[in-house]
């Protein structure tokens, strides 16, 4: 068994480190007190991550992506992950489904968003379908030649940033038969509608969109009437070891601050580290991050190995659930180690412990990630978590 990570691995993971610490972080408190950046700081964040050849990195290099394995990708997005505000999201993954496309759609959508001329966001989430996406009332309807779409869509994250919309919808009403189209964000009968406030301050909004009577064109809808469901499940997957790695680089960030505050702080006539309780603190944060890191690398290196898609679905949801879990413990630890520093919101660590709740609610709650392991246990046996296949 050989567990090392390789020269490219160690220099793709270096070069996403310095990005985040010489780019990201010094606009933290920016998009913080602003709650995003202005127009002009995020456009030139662009040109950075044009110049960093970190963009798409999710896609192969023939679609203009970096060609990043998957593994590759996890210890990219663990580093970029340390960045407060969800600035990580501003080095563009472009959704999952876009390959699935035709070669017009690849050159209209996927190749423009791996250069980061084009950026799109993901509309499922409805106020009546949340955990259950078969509930989407979201329609679309055959005119002529042509589909009008109907529908309202929740939580549409990116929708700030975005210039088109993968819109999951269901053709006819029919539940058989999910759909996604391709919408432009400026095509006429797109409406946002809200923009709500969240508890973290983002580089994205997340604002709920209309769709009234959209007209799109053969060309916009992605794969075949009924596939929708399963090009969504594709995104599921990437998403969820995603996350994964964002917890993973979260609560690296916030361990290594109250160690470092933990050796800094002196009470009672001693660095606050001699003190046992918390010296335990920073021993349950490293044992936790190491048991989560063992479990994602070991998962992205058997996707990258091109391990069965079944046993990578059924994985990548405990991998989700554990990491997510994870770094809600191991922020709150870390600030609890720095007081009532930690909870300043000019603190890197508050804002981690806040920005990170939310890793145990979208892309399929801890709840739902339960559901689908006790459903891959039932089929498959217990092996597919206790077993090293
Ligand atoms: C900040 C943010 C950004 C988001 N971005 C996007 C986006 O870009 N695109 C998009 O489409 N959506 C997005 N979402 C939506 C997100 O995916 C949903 O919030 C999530 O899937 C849960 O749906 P819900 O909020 O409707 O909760 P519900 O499904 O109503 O769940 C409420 C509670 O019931 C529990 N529950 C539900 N079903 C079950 C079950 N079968 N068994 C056990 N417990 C269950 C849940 O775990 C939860 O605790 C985003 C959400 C947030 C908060």
């Amino acid at each position: 068994m050989d567990l090392t990570l390789t020269k490219d691995d160690k220099a793709i993971a270096a070069r996403a480190k310095t990005f985040a610490e010489t780019v990201l972080f010094p606009l933290e408190q920016e998009c913080e007190e602003n709650d995003g950046l202005p127009t002009q700081a995020r456009k030139a964040l662009i040109r950075q991550v044009q110049e960093s050849k970190l963009g798409g990195y999710n896609h192969e290099k023939d679609v203009g992506g970096q060609g990043f394995n998957v593994l590759q990708q996890i210890v990219c997005h663990e580093e970029l992950a340390k960045a407060t505000g969800c600035l990580w999201s501003s080095v563009w993954r472009p959704a999952v489904p876009l390959r699935s496309g035709t070669k017009q759609q690849i050159d209209t959508y996927l190749r423009p968003s791996c250069a980061g001329d084009r950026r799109s966001a993901y509309a499922i989430t409805e106020p009546g379908a949340g955990s259950d996406a078969s509930a989407v009332a979201s329609t679309a309807v055959k005119r002529g030649g042509n589909y009008v779409i109907n529908g309202e869509k929740w939580f549409v994250t990116g929708a700030n940033l975005a210039d088109f919309f993968l819109v999951h919808v269901h053709m006819d009403g029919d539940v058989k038969k999910p759909t996604l189209f391709l919408v432009e964000a400026d095509q006429k009968g797109v409406e946002v509608k809200r923009v709500p406030k969240f508890t973290h301050n983002a580089y994205f909004t997340h604002a709920e969109i209309l769709f009234k009577n959209v007209e799109c064109t053969p060309s916009q809808m992605l794969g075949e009437p009924g596939q929708g469901l399963d090009l969504t499940k594709e995104w599921f997957i990437e998403t969820r070891l995603e996350i994964a790695s964002r917890c993973l680089g979260a609560a690296i960030r916030a361990a290594e601050a109250a160690n470092a505050y933990a050796s800094e702080r002196v009470q009672f006539g001693k660095q606050i580290r001699d003190f046992q309780a918390v010296e335990a603190m920073l021993a349950d944060m490293a044992v936790e991050i190491m048991a989560t890191k063992a479990m994602l690398y070991r998962v992205g290196w058997e996707v990258s190995q091109g391990i069965d898609a079944k046993l990578v679905h059924a994985r990548a949801s405990a991998v989700k659930l554990q990491a997510s879990e994870m770094v809600g413990r191991v922020t709150d630890k870390a600030l609890q180690v720095l007081g009532g520093r930690g909870y300043m919101r000019e603190n890197p660590v508050e804002r981690l412990w806040r920005e990170m709740r939310v890793e145990r609610i979208w892309e399929g709650t801890s709840e739902i990630q339960r559901v689908i392991i006790g459903g891959q246990i039932k089929k498959r046996g217990m092996g597919v978590y206790t077993g090293w296949v």
